[in-house]
């Protein structure tokens, strides 16, 4: 692989210290509507932005839409959490099944960046098993790639970030580029209480830089790392990957909603993307399309996408589009602490264990979670007891209370089942296109998760001396939905991201995830976005065009 800075030389491009490099946006190439391109890409976060950088790097013509604004921290973001609440995808969209998801604020984000721009920086990596599921525990399914296939990438992208961290003794047992961030009084409690019951608890792994990188400030452990990183420490790819793309060719149009994928109904290839820009409707022609726009909007603009070819949907030949959404069950358990804590004052990401992201065939539950700092801010805790049915004085009572409490999370691998899917709902957004309606339904083995990680969290902050704990059940990450499969009825795209249906359409964000494991998923989704343009960018130079079959 080559050096870091030969390869990504985004943290070398911003300005020293916090902001953006204006110059680059203003000077950036621009192509028209009717140049073709050599591809154009919906969606500017974790998975197209990636491949943008990746593209124009080796030279493509590549353009990327994205539905939201080209953010400027300096001026966009504030150090608040109410006045954040611009970053997230607040779009209508309908929610449904026995156990509808709220989407909203906990899901996706828009604007150049994704959703990583109010991420809260954890990226750990999935675990060599969560690549056959099936074939190991009889559950959920297995990917078309090895882990083995994706290390060199996760290793590039965890430089490119960079990742702070321990060494890493879990799934594939690795270092980290940056060493770990000193500990706030949450990851002193969560290491404490984890040590006195025997579980491994590791400081990392977190995108945000530890010290200087290239431009790029470090830390101030201010503690608003899901509103927007506005020193530019935490990474984002609106700052690791968005200033080397656009230094190397690539444009970007901001607010500009793809709306439709147009398909030559004689040639079965993919034209080019319709979209919406300040209210006129817009088509970039291009010889490829990717589409990136997160797990809801990604089988949205798909099953939008209708032909005579395609009657239900763009790729949706074997019923596949929308379905194996999955979301991971996150329920965050508090313990109070008769010291003070101030869990605000640090990044929420702090320390992590693995212990029980495994199969134990002891239990009666196959997969498993992982355990994370969070450290809810105000608003934040206050829906935290809320949820306990705490109201009035009692509320008030907790509020005043909050520099006490200390708080961890879970991520439990809830199981990709056929019947979580996306579909189209009668009612349509304010371009006239009908919004997604995600339906979901919990399996016995996630509900038997969510209880077992509760538990875990509680005895962790009992054993660090916590003298009354609450938990709060929610959800977190949105994957799949547009997924990964060895063969066409199984799935929406082939081991490279590449469409079975359309040669040359591609979906390189998380859509594509077949399972997800208890792992956070904006590096796999980084990783998975950099392999797949390694494999269009060599088989460009071998002159393999995209309507033929290789590997
Ligand atoms: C509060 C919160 C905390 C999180 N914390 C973590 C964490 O610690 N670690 C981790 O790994 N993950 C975390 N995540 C999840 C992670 O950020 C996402 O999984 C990841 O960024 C998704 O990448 P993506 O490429 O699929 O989509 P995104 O990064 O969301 O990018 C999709 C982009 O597409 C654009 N778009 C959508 N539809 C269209 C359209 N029709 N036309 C044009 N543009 C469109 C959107 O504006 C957006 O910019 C968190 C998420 C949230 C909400
Ligand atoms: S705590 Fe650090 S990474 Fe998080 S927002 Fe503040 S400066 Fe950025």
């Amino acid at each position: 692989m080559s050096s870091l800075r030969g390869r990504n030389e985004s943290a070398w491009l911003l300005p020293k210290g916090p902001g953006s490099n204006l110059g680059l946006r203003e000077n950036m190439r621009r192509y028209r509507d009717d140049d073709e391109l050599d591809i154009v890409i919906v969606g500017c976060g974790a998975g197209g932005a990636t491949l943008l950088q990746r593209l124009a790097r080796a030279g493509w013509r590549a353009v990327g839409l994205d539905a939201g604004p080209f953010w400027e921290p300096e001026q966009d973001w504030v150090s608040d959490e109410a006045g954040s609440h611009h970053l997230y995808w607040t779009e209508p969209r309908v929610i449904g099944g026995s156990d509808p998801v709220p989407l909203g604020s906990n899901n996706s984000g828009r604007g150049v960046g994704g959703s990583m721009v109010h991420f809260a920086g954890y990226t750990p990596r999935f675990h060599p098993s969560d690549f056959h599921t099936l074939s190991a525990d009889g559950v959920g399914a297995d990917w078309p790639l090895e882990y083995g296939e994706l290390r060199p990438y996760y290793e590039d992208i965890e430089a490119e970030l960079p990742v702070s961290g321990e060494h890493w003794p879990w799934g594939d047992p690795h270092t980290y580029p940056h060493r770990p961030h000193p500990v706030s009084g949450n990851g002193e409690l969560f290491l404490r209480g984890a040590n006195a019951c025997g579980v491994t608890a590791k400081v990392g792994p977190v995108a945000i830089a530890n010290g200087r990188f290239g431009n790029r400030p470090h830390c101030i452990y201010r503690g608003f790392c899901l509103q927007g990183c506005k020193v530019n420490a935490k990474a984002s790819p609106l700052i690791t990957h968005v200033p080397d793309a656009l230094a190397h060719g690539a444009e970007i149009r901001p607010d500009s909603m793809a709306t439709r994928i147009c398909l030559d109904e004689r040639t079965g290839l993919a034209t080019g993307v319709e979209y919406v820009q300040g209210g006129i409707q817009r088509f970039q022609r291009a010889r490829l399309v990717a589409v990136a726009g997160y797990s809801i909007e990604t089988p949205r603009l798909l099953l939008n996408s209708t032909s005579p070819r395609f009657p239900d949907g763009m790729c949706n030949d074997f019923d596949q589009v929308g379905r194996y959404l999955m979301v991971q069950g996150a329920p965050q358990t508090a313990g109070r602490f008769q010291a003070e804590v101030r869990m605000w004052k640090a990044p929420p990401p702090e320390v992590s264990t693995e212990d029980f992201y495994e199969t134990d065939p002891a239990k009666p539950y196959k997969r498993g979670f992982s355990i994370q700092c969070v450290s809810p801010l105000p608003i934040t805790w206050a829906e935290h007891v809320a949820a306990q049915g705490h109201w009035g004085a009692a509320l008030r009572r907790y509020m005043s209370d909050y520099p006490h409490w200390a708080c961890l999370g879970a991520l439990c691998e809830f199981l990709p089942l056929e019947g979580n899917r996306v579909t189209l709902a009668d009612e349509t957004d304010r371009n006239g296109i009908p919004v997604a309606r995600f339906s979901y339904s919990q399996c016995d083995n996630d509900r038997q998760l969510m209880s077992a990680a509760q538990q875990v969290m509680e005895q962790i902050l009992n054993a660090a001396g916590a003298e009354e704990v609450i938990t709060i059940n929610r959800y977190a990450h949105l994957v799949g939905g547009a997924r990964m499969a060895a063969t066409e009825d199984a799935g929406v795209v082939d081991r490279n991201l590449r469409s079975f249906a359309v040669p040359n359409l591609l979906v390189t964000d998380g859509s594509v995830l077949p399972t997800q494991g208890s792992a956070n998923p904006a590096l796999t989704i980084m990783a998975l976005a950099a392999r797949a343009a390694g494999v269009l960018v060599q088989g460009a130079r071998r002159g393999v065009t995209m309507s033929t079959k290789e590997d």
